[in-house]
């Protein structure tokens, strides 16, 4: 997708800090952390949203998720905890139309986030 912000960083169009990288899966930082680990998971492959997700994907949902947690393992956030988000469309907020696992960690969330 040639206009997709994050298809162009999986691309090295743009420069981006990834924290991970495989065939089929990266992970970066976010450019505006909202925690002090702030980091997006993602498929190289541009799906827009979750809505697009189908079942031949189980399996790349679940490295994504896996991944996610790897990450916070590694950084010593798996005791105390963190959050895991996919925000889809306009209610969620969703502003990159490629999907991405947020991982949040590093400091105490509040529930229900706004
Ligand atoms: P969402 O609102 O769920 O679509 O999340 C998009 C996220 O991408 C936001 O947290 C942004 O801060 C982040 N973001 C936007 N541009 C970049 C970029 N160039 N590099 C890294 N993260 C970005
Ligand atoms: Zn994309």
């Amino acid at each position: 997708m040639a206009e997709c912000l994050f298809c162009k960083i999986i691309h090295r169009d743009i420069p981006a800090t990834l924290v991970y990288e495989d065939d089929r899966v990266v992970a970066l930082n976010d450019i505006n952390p909202q925690a002090p680990t702030h980091v997006l998971i993602m498929p190289k492959r541009h799906i827009a949203t979750l809505n697009e997700i189908g079942t031949e994907d189980d399996q790349l949902v679940g490295e994504l998720v896996r991944r996610a947690a790897a990450i916070a393992a590694e950084r010593g956030l798996a005791p105390g905890g963190y959050r895991t988000v996919f925000n889809t469309n306009r209610d969620a907020g969703q502003t990159v139309f490629h999907i991405h696992l947020h991982l949040l960690g590093g400091r105490a969330m509040t529930w229900p986030p706004g």
